[in-house]
């Protein structure tokens, strides 16, 4: 069975009877994409047990019930706007099944006795029920019915045929993918019988069906981070090794030992570099555990092999502040490239990267665009991935004959995550900060105590302290949001004068830049900004963290801010302000930030807080979302896919095997099939 067999799967939306662009649109929206496969996998999030009677005394409002009761007496309208009431009774209470359009008379004589099911609100009615049948037959009441998570203007209704539909065409003898040891272990029907007791249920389903689903799920994400992982290790690298003098010197000129951490880290990068495979690795490293100075020291090992490296970060602010850092303590020459580097300079850079001059290229995205070339591009870093896309990332990559790779993040990715979507990649964990640092006093204040703050503020001031300002501003086009932010800097303007700067993302470049500048060299001592400074921003003078309305900000982001402060010796201070009617949720984050530091804790925490699907706060996150699977509910069936997934590679990388050409099948469900398609096209 061949994977073009499943086409009919792959159809759009509107390949169904009854789907035309308008539903098909609804039901993309609901289920998250416009093939009939996205469908078949738009699972009901839970189901009706119709065959529950309740009684209408104990019904509470917005129950969706099942009634079994007398027709007393219809209520027909006095008007054509009036509804049709039909009052019914069951002994405990009385309700009235209420009906604007057309009203089912025959079902409902006065003195029968009927099922009816629906949903029952405050007063005791039930508008348009869902179902009526006659007492004394049950069989015609459906016992169980899915609830599908719809959209606005899309109903239960919509989507009955159309799944249906979508069901039968799941070729009857798709094959069996799984171990048949595993499916009598875990009690698991087929795929085929697990999709039908899912989407057409005839009774309840038992858990064990949905398991069965979000574990082939699993199973093909973890095929496909095995298939890419073994091409990286078959991909040939070249070995980069140094003899440490570039180092030596670099270190030399910034003043400080490599920390413990760092130097561990380090180890094993330079590993990496030595062999002959591409190095693929991941390094996480909290805010301000000194992420930089590693990149530098891997960079320069490329250099003292007699290649060139380049940097990639995601905003022009960043790459400027590299560049800065990276230029005082290089021994070779670094250039920068971003979108700013025009005219004789920009032509300057490119000759001297396409001839091999200038060693370390820093810059933006501009470093992948097409007019880049590089003499000898050995490795490449990725600061702050999560801006990237996954393609971006690998086109700087590209742009150098076997390249290797880091990428380097500062927002800790949860375990399962890892998992999941980094599977392919080595992870370093870079722990704790360069020595010399004290915790931040992190606390919560009231919003309506700000005097007290600007007080504080004030006083820190007088002893000559550099203190952030943060507003929120959530979308760069808000504009009640900006006029909050310039109302606090005219407020603090008023109070401090010109020791007050102001950054945000609406300023033009060379404006917010210049104000950056001003605040790092102490012209200004106080900076009022937006979160443009949460990436990055290395002002180690600063010791004061003023965050307003802190319960606006996602957990992972109030850490990032927070870590501009606490980068050098000075004791500092995060000042969160909340509105007094902030959610208990807020509370919640606001509350664990006082207690750690530790962004690891802290992502966990968010990622349980927001559900997992925007722990990074950024919608640029491109995290494939699960369609079944939730890997932290489903955490051991991950597990138990990674050592599936491994197994069944070992044995049988290019799935040869009867069940390897079953596996593809799932690939091709789960649109995984890239990986296999790509390892096999060399
Ligand atoms: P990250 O990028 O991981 O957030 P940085 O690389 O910006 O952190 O480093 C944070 C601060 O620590 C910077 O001011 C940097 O100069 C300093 N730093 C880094 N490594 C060391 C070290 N080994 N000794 C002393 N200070 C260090
Ligand atoms: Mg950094």
């Amino acid at each position: 069975m061949e994977t073009y067999q499943l086409d009919p799967l792959f159809a759009e939306l509107t390949a169904l009877r009854g789907v035309g662009d308008a539903l098909a649109k609804l039901m993309a929206k609901a289920c998250g994409g416009n093939r009939v496969v996205d469908l078949l996998f738009h699972l009901p999030e839970s189901y009706l047990d119709r065959r529950q009677r309740s009684l209408i005394r104990d019904a509470l409002p917005g129950q969706m019930v099942t009634l079994e009761v007398d027709v007393i007496r219809i209520e027909r309208p006095q008007s054509a706007r009036q509804p049709t009431k039909v009052s019914v009774s069951d002994g405990s209470g009385f309700a009235d099944l209420v009906f604007f359009r057309s009203f089912p008379e025959a079902k409902l004589r006065p003195g029968t006795r009927v099922l009816v099911g629906g949903k029952i609100d405050d007063r005791r009615q039930i508008a348009h029920p869902d179902h009526i049948a006659p007492a004394g037959q049950p069989d015609k009441f459906p016992s169980v019915e899915q609830v599908w998570p719809l959209t606005a203007g899309l109903f239960a209704w919509h989507l009955r045929k159309p799944i249906a539909e979508a069901v039968g065409r799941v070729p009857e003898d798709v094959p069996e993918w799984h171990d048949p040891a595993l499916l009598r272990r875990e009690n698991w029907p087929s795929f085929n019988a697990a999709l039908r007791g899912l989407q057409l249920p005839t009774a309840l389903p038992a858990p064990e069906l949905r398991r069965r689903l979000a574990y082939d799920e699993l199973l093909a994400g973890q095929v496909a981070i095995g298939l890419m992982k073994r091409r990286n290790r078959v991909r040939p690298g070249r070995p980069l090794i140094g003899d440490g003098t570039l180092r030596a010197q670099a270190l030399a000129a910034f003043g400080h030992d490599l920390t413990a951490a760092q130097r561990e880290v380090l180890h094993d990068i330079d590993a990496d570099l030595a062999a002959p495979r591409r190095m693929m690795r991941l390094l996480q490293g909290d805010v301000g555990s000194g992420k930089t100075l590693v990149a530098m020291m891997a960079m320069l090992r490329a250099v003292e092999a007699g290649a060139q490296a380049a940097i990639m970060a995601p905003t022009e602010l960043l790459a400027r502040q590299h560049a800065r850092t990276l230029a005082a303590i290089s021994p070779v020459p670094v250039a920068l490239l971003a979108g700013s580097v025009t005219g004789r300079e920009r032509t300057r850079v490119l000759d001297g990267l396409a001839d091999g001059s200038i060693k370390i290229a820093i810059g933006t995205h501009a470093l992948v665009q097409d007019g880049v070339a590089f003499q000898d591009l050995a490795l490449a870093v990725i600061d702050e991935q999560h801006r990237f896309g996954v393609n971006q990332r690998l086109m700087l990559g590209q742009k150098g004959e076997q390249a290797d790779m880091l990428v380097m993040t500062a927002t800790p990715i949860p375990r399962t995550m890892l998992l999941t979507q980094w599977g392919e990649m080595q992870v370093s964990r870079l722990t704790g900060k360069p020595a010399g640092r004290q915790p931040i006093r992190t606390t919560t204040h009231s919003l309506s105590t700000i005097d007290t703050v600007i007080a504080a503020v004030s006083r820190a001031l007088a002893q000559g302290a550099r203190v952030y300002w943060v507003c929120p501003l959530v979308s760069e086009s808000e504009t009640t949001d900006l006029a909050a932010v310039e109302a606090r800097f005219a407020h603090l303007v008023e109070r401090f004068g010109d020791k007050v700067g102001l950054a945000h993302g609406r300023q033009d470049t060379s404006v917010r830049e210049a104000a950056l500048a001003d605040f790092a060299a102490g012209r200004t001592q106080l900076l009022v900004a937006t979160t443009v400074i949460e990436v990055g921003v290395d002002v180690p003078a600063a010791s004061v963290m003023v965050i307003e309305q802190a319960e606006r900000f996602g957990l992972a982001q109030l850490h990032q801010l927070r870590g501009r402060v606490g980068r050098g010796s000075a004791q500092s201070f995060c000042l969160l302000l909340y509105a007094d009617d902030m959610t208990e949720t807020a509370r919640k984050r606001l509350a664990l930030l006082r207690q750690t530091e530790d962004g690891f804790r802290i992502a966990d925490e968010d990622f349980r807080l927001r559900g997992g699907g925007d722990l990074l706060g950024t919608r640029q996150s491109g995290l494939p979302g699960w369609k079944i699977a939730d890997p932290e509910t489903d955490e051991g069936l991950l597990h138990m896919a990674g050592r599936d997934a491994e197994a069944l590679l070992e044995r049988d990388a290019k799935l040869t095997s009867e069940r390897g050409r079953a596996i593809r099948l799932l690939l091709r469900l789960f649109d995984r099939i890239e990986a296999f398609r790509t390892l096999n096209s060399g």
